[in-house]
């Protein structure tokens, strides 16, 4: 690979949140040995966001790369094991109440294929079964509280993340990102000076250190400070993403350690529970224009027992949309600087570590030209954007009533042709497998997730009009799957 472009370059992250720090370890470790400086400043006075707790699979492939081991940064974050989320009270369907988003597992290549033609046998309206948790290993192992870690006798692959204290994690890559050379600076930046080509220059700090590089890195959150002074288009998902705030409070606990995130409906949008080894993180993510502040701060208390309690929950916006350009000039966006769907799939992060590994790999080949730059923008829109389609799947598809929220998302027709279409294929009893192959999205969320989705809120035609079907429609027996995952999960047992 022609690394030359990034040699001997000056890199400035402006921002020390997770973005901040993700951004400047995966840098560092990437051009190490080409004589590459990687800088990063953040502010004293402006904190971090202090939350996002919860992420993918993806997070463990970046503590490989960076070899850092999880007997390190776990306990040293408070960082428990994560094998989906499950979805607690979004669909009124009889027998839908409840469902569990899995991240895959090796042993599911065993078992997804009859909950895939049991889902599309039941949409002919054959009665058979068709909620996803019978199927999968990750939701027995949420299901009995055990960790993603198999005993050595069984080798197979389990994809899981992690729940941690965010603002820990911060901590531990900054020392981390230290030991990789990179210098940590503080101070608040208060002007960009921009050079005649329409580069970023430099940027000068209140007490006038005047800080050149070859490449920005905007980490700076929602200030999108640099990207701002570049005028970079932005892109509000308002129309189809209601939420745009969240109030947040921490609990302990001292049950059993869950290796799943919670995501509740409320009345106005959704409640996680994120457990880690020492506490849960609690947050209300709700839609303004539909209840104020104090009636979500009201619910949520009342949800978590905290009605008569001291404890002060903390209010956040969220700015959710993207930028039309991530990349524009010698400067890139990484992080809430750049964009930022809800949190109800954890994947604020995960874009985080695509963005920065996707702008490495097209900056090494040739440094920045408009072509590079165009195909690497388009690369991480069409990211954003499926997973926007997932995420606003979940709230038209939702069955609830009881409020006017529910009922708008239900109602909702502005949504994406490729949605529409995704939809239409389930809804209509096609294969659903085979559209999202021929749109080409199964690599952000797979057929298992859509699937996983669209069965665990009950899209299927009512029980009375399901008929009990030939030999051939019940050619997978459930005790059989349900036999295999559970003497699967003999192998794992509650580790922390
Ligand atoms: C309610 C909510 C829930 C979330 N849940 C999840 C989740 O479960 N999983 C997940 O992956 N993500 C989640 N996220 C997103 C996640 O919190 C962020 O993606 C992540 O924390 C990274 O934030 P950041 O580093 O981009 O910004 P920030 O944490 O806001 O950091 C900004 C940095 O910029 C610096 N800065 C700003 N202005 C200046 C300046 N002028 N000069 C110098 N420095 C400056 C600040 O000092 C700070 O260091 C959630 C977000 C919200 C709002």
């Amino acid at each position: 690979m022609d690394f030359s472009q990034a040699q001997g370059k000056k890199i400035l992250i402006v921002g020390g949140g997770t973005a901040g720090w993700m951004a400047a370890n995966l840098i560092a470790k990437s051009w190490q040995g080409l004589g590459v400086q990687v800088s990063l400043i953040e502010s004293p006075e402006i904190g971090i966001i202090g939350v996002g707790e919860g992420s993918t699979p993806q997070l463990k492939g970046f503590m490989d790369y960076l070899g850092i081991a999880e007997q390190d940064w776990m306990p040293a974050c408070h960082a428990s094991y994560k094998v989906g989320i499950r979805f607690d009270g979004w669909s009124t369907k009889p027998g839908f109440s409840s469902y569990f988003h899995p991240f895959a597992a090796q042993p599911d290549d065993y078992t997804a294929s009859a909950f895939f033609y049991n889902s599309y046998v039941r949409r002919q309206g054959v009665d058979v079964e068709g909620h996803p948790d019978h199927f999968f290993l990750a939701t027995y192992l949420a299901q009995q509280q055990l960790a993603p870690l198999p005993s050595e006798n069984f080798p197979f692959e389990i994809n899981y993340g992690y729940h941690f204290d965010s603002s820990k994690l911060g901590i531990y890559l900054a020392q981390h990102a230290a030991t990789l050379g990179v210098t940590h600076l503080t101070g608040t930046i208060e002007q960009i000076e921009m050079a005649v080509n329409g580069d970023i220059a430099a940027v000068v700090t209140q007490d006038g250190r005047r800080l050149a590089a070859d490449i920005f890195i905007d980490c700076t959150g929602f200030r999108a400070m640099l990207m701002q002074q570049l005028n970079a288009p932005f892109i509000r998902f308002a129309d189809n993403l209601f939420n745009d705030s969240a109030v947040v409070v921490q609990t302990p606990h001292d049950g059993p350690l869950m290796s799943q995130t919670v995501s509740t409906a409320m009345q106005h949008g959704w409640r996680w529970t994120i457990p880690l080894t020492h506490r849960h993180g609690n947050g209300y993510v709700f839609s303004s224009a539909f209840c104020s502040p104090e009636q979500a701060e009201l619910e949520f208390r009342q949800s978590l027992g905290l009605v008569n309690s001291e404890v002060n929950c903390r209010h956040l916006k969220m700015n959710v949309g993207r930028l039309e350009q991530h990349w524009i000039r010698n400067c890139v966006a990484v992080g809430l600087s750049q964009g930022f769907i809800e949190p109800l799939e954890a994947t604020a992060l995960h874009l985080v570590q695509e963005t920065v590994q996707a702008f490495i790999e097209q900056y090494q080949q040739g440094g920045f030209t408009v072509s590079r730059a165009a195909q690497f923008n388009q690369s991480v829109n069409a990211r954003f954007e499926a997973i926007r389609n997932y995420i606003v799947a979940h709230y038209r598809v939702n069955s609830r009533t009881d409020t006017e929220y529910w009922r708008a998302n239900a109602n909702n027709n502005r949504i994406s042709p490729s949605l529409y279409e995704v939809l239409k294929t389930w809804i209509s009893g096609k294969d659903l497998s085979q559209e999202l192959e021929r749109q080409q999205i199964d690599q952000y969320y797979p057929t298992m997730s859509w699937h996983c989705l669209l069965a665990g809120y009950g899209l299927y035609p009512e029980q009375h009009q399901l008929k009990p079907g030939n030999e051939m429609a019940h050619k997978y027996k459930l005790e059989d799957i349900q036999n295999f995952i559970r003497r699967c999960g003999l192998n794992f047992r509650d580790r922390r």
